[in-house]
C-alpha cells in the first residue's frame, strides 16, 4: 500500500495505526495533539495520550477494551488525556474488567495523583497498571511485540518499534537526532516521525537537539532503510504540507502527512 493511501479499518489487517492527533504544542479544533491507536496481533495499544486524543480514541474503539497504554514520555502534549482516562474508567462507566497496563516513563503514576491532589497513586490501582519503561523494555500483547527505545529529548523519552505478522511500525515519539532513532526505524514498513522544528537555531535545549526538522526525519529515515515515512507533530513554524515535502526530498522513498482519523495498514 502506498504511503498516500488510506484504508478503512479491517480486523484482517496484521497491523494498522490510526491517527488520532498530530498537534504539536497545543491542541486545535480538530487536531488534538499526539495519539495513536495502534492494533495488530489481537491487541490494541493506545500510543500517547496528548489532550483530545482520548475523545478521538472512542471513535475507533471502546477504551475499557484497550490492551495497553503506551506513553513515549510525560510531556503534557503526549499524556495529558491519561487524566481524561482517569476520569473515564474511574467515574464515567468505561470501567476496564482488568487494570489496563501503562507503560511509560517512571513517576507517570504519581504525577497523576499529584495533578489530582491525592496523597498518592493508590485510588488507580483498580484500574490502571503502571509499567515503568526503560530502554529496550519490551512487552507482548497477544502477537503484538512492543519495544522501547531510548532517543533524545529533554526529559526521559523513548520511540516505538511495534512488530506482528511479519510487519514494523517505527514511532519516533519526541526525539533529536541520535543513533536510537536508526534502531528504532531499521527496515521498519512505516516510520512515524516527528518532524516539529523548522531549523537548528529552534528546538535545542541546553545545547542539544531534542526535535528533528523536517530533514532530519527523512535523513534518519532514508539511513534506517524504512519503506514508507509518516510525517507528524508538525510544530507551529511549519506546516504539515511544507514540512512532508522537506522531508519527502531528505528520503526520497513513500511519504505522507499523519492526518486525524487516518487508517493505515502498515
Ligand atoms: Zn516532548
Amino acid at each position: 500500500m502506498r504511503a498516500g493511501s488510506r484504508a478503512a479499518y479491517a480486523p484482517g489487517m496484521s497491523l494498522s495505526l490510526t491517527v488520532l492527533g498530530t498537534a504539536s504544542p497545543h491542541p486545535g479544533p480538530g487536531r488534538p495533539c499526539s495519539g495513536y491507536l495502534l492494533r495488530g496481533g489481537g491487541a490494541e495499544v493506545w500510543v500517547d495520550a496528548g489532550p483530545g486524543t482520548f475523545a478521538e480514541l472512542q471513535r475507533h474503539t471502546d477504551p475499557a477494551r484497550l490492551s495497553a497504554i503506551w506513553i513515549s514520555h510525560l510531556h503534557a502534549d503526549h499524556s495529558a488525556d491519561l487524566l481524561a482516562a482517569v476520569y473515564a474508567f474511574a467515574y464515567g462507566g468505561l470501567t476496564p474488567h482488568a487494570p489496563v497496563p501503562v507503560y511509560a516513563p517512571d513517576g507517570c503514576a504519581q504525577r497523576i495523583a499529584a495533578f489530582l491532589g491525592r496523597p498518592d497513586a493508590a485510588f488507580l490501582d483498580g484500574i490502571l497498571d503502571f509499567r515503568p519503561l526503560h530502554p529496550a523494555h519490551t512487552a507482548r500483547h497477544g502477537d503484538l511485540l512492543l519495544t522501547a527505545l531510548a532517543v533524545q529529548h529533554d526529559v526521559e523519552a523513548y520511540g516505538l518499534r511495534a512488530e506482528t505478522g511479519g510487519r514494523v511500525l517505527a514511532y519516533s515519539g519526541d526525539t533529536g537526532p541520535c543513533d536510537g532513532l536508526l534502531h528504532l526505524a531499521a527496515g521498519a514498513d512505516l516510520f512515524l516521525c516527528e518532524a516539529d522544528i523548522d531549523g537548528h537555531h529552534d528546538g535545542h535545549r541546553e545545547g542539544e537537539q531534542v526535535h528533528l526538522r523536517p530533514e532530519d526525519a527523512g535523513a534518519f529515515a532514508r539511513q534506517a532503510g524504512a519503506r514508507r515515512l509518516l510525517v507528524t507533530h508538525v510544530g507551529p513554524t511549519l506546516t504539515p504540507e511544507a514540512a512532508t515535502a522537506r522531508a519527502a526530498a531528505a528520503f526520497g522513498g513513500p511519504t505522507a502527512t499523519a492526518r486525524e482519523g487516518d487508517v493505515r495498514a502498515v
